[in-house]
């Protein structure tokens, strides 16, 4: 029996989680469940899939929790606040951590997975784009196995040779191409994207996600973190990863070997598939998507992609090579910066201005430790939501 825990569960990967492990109780045994505050929506999946723990983020919640679980006749514990999370990722009664908070919130409680030795199904590519070499040193040192859920990382995990880490020439691989939709507004009109709304850019032509992922997909910030992403889960140098826009995702990443051979992961845009692939690996079980017809596809097409249309991209290069703080400094900007865009505070081509803005008032600095990284975030956070602002009031 595999005991899971999954941070996030009332979130777009949490419930696709959920469903996967549903499908195969002789394997999995929910030990967790945790969320931010959304209280009747944990106690609503707890009453389902019987956990051992469940726990929310938010202490102001927790007495709501306590009563609904009581009133529910659950025989759950309750643990409420920020260190809640990560005692249940450490916790002795889980073997699998399924890493699905949106952000930077979720790094704790990644880091605290890592250092307890657990296996780790990682989602929250946030917390790895911002504290990258502490994190897989976290997995080192804890003897944690980590698996990616992003679609693409997971999709270059089945491509790759197995013993990769730092292995790549070894493995005879030249390239790995990274495959993004292009979102929403792959082919709108520029001067159309300045009044776009949250719910066109929540709008994905091919997956159905949370908000924010939702709208880094629309200004391809996504596949910027997720560049970042690949760079520390498989050790490769950024010049050897290239963003190839395929528009019907159906091809979720590719690696390219010195022979010329490309080896390519294919199937419906469907989360469930990688969480199943990584849930039993290095086994294969059902995960109630279907197969792919490729007639009915039809047609696959590959197009280069456009650094003058999303300029996420081009940055994401420049804040690799930069190193240290940059990462963070680029993700929480972004963070804001989205939180701002869905609050109908920041019009959408904005959201990379500021970024930018965050990266040029912050030189990077060294990340040697947490406290580092989380200050960096800090420091981002409060220059971004000046420079929104800013921009507000220059609107107004
Ligand atoms: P979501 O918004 O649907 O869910 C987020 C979850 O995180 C919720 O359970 C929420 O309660 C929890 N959460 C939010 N803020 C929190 C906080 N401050 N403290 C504790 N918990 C908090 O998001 P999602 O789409 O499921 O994405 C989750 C992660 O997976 C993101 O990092 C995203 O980039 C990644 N991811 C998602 C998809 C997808 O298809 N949805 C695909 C690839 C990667
Ligand atoms: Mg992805």
């Amino acid at each position: 029996m595999q005991r899971v825990a999954i941070l996030g569960a009332t979130g777009s990967i949490g419930r696709s989680t959920l469903d996967v492990i549903a499908r195969h109780p002789e394997r999995f045994e929910v030990a967790a469940l945790t969320a931010n505050r959304q209280a009747a929506d944990l106690v609503e999946l707890a009453a389902r899939h019987r956990p051992r723990y469940i726990a929310a983020a938010d202490a102001v919640g927790a007495a709501e929790l306590v009563r609904a679980v009581r009133e529910r006749g659950l025989r759950c514990e309750v643990l409420a606040g920020p260190s809640a999370l990560a005692a249940v990722a450490a916790s002795d009664d889980v073997d699998t951590v399924m890493a699905a908070i949106v952000g930077a919130a979720g790094l704790a409680s990644s880091l605290a997975a890592a250092a307890a030795g657990k296996k780790i199904l990682l989602a929250n590519k946030e917390a790895l784009v911002m504290a990258g070499p502490l994190f897989m040193q976290a997995v080192a040192e804890g003897g944690a196995s980590l698996l990616p859920i992003d679609s693409e990382h997971n999709a270059i995990f089945q491509c790759l040779p197995p013993h990769r880490p730092g292995r790549l020439d070894a493995g005879g691989v030249r390239r790995i191409l990274l495959t993004g939709s292009g979102g929403p507004f792959r082919t709108r009109p520029r001067s159309e994207l300045a009044s776009v709304t949250p719910d066109e850019a929540c709008a994905h032509p091919t997956w159905n996600m949370g908000r924010k992922i939702s709208v880094d997909s629309a200004t391809m910030m996504n596949k910027a973190l997720e560049i970042i992403e690949a760079h520390w889960l498989f050790g490769v140098p950024s010049e050897r990863i290239e963003v190839v826009v395929h528009p019907q995702s159906v091809v979720h990443s590719m690696v390219e070997y010195a022979d010329g051979s490309v080896l390519a992961q294919l199937g419906h845009p469907d989360m469930r598939t990688p969480i199943a692939q990584a849930l039993a690996y290095p086994e294969r079980i059902e995960a109630g998507v279907g197969g792919l017809d490729l007639a009915a596809v039809g047609t696959l097409s590959f197009e280069r992609p456009d650094f003058a249309r999303f300029p996420a991209l081009p940055l994401a290069y420049r804040v690799l090579a930069a190193g240290g703080t940059a990462p963070a400094t680029f993700s929480a900007a972004n963070e804001v910066a989205v939180a701002a865009f869905l609050a109908g505070t920041l019009p959408f081509l904005e959201i990379t201005r500021v970024i930018e803005t965050a990266l040029a008032r912050m030189p990077s600095q060294a990340a040697n430790s947490l406290e580092d990284v989380l200050e960096a975030d800090r420091n981002a956070r409060t220059v971004a939501s000046a420079e929104v602002n800013s921009l507000r009031a220059r609107a107004a």
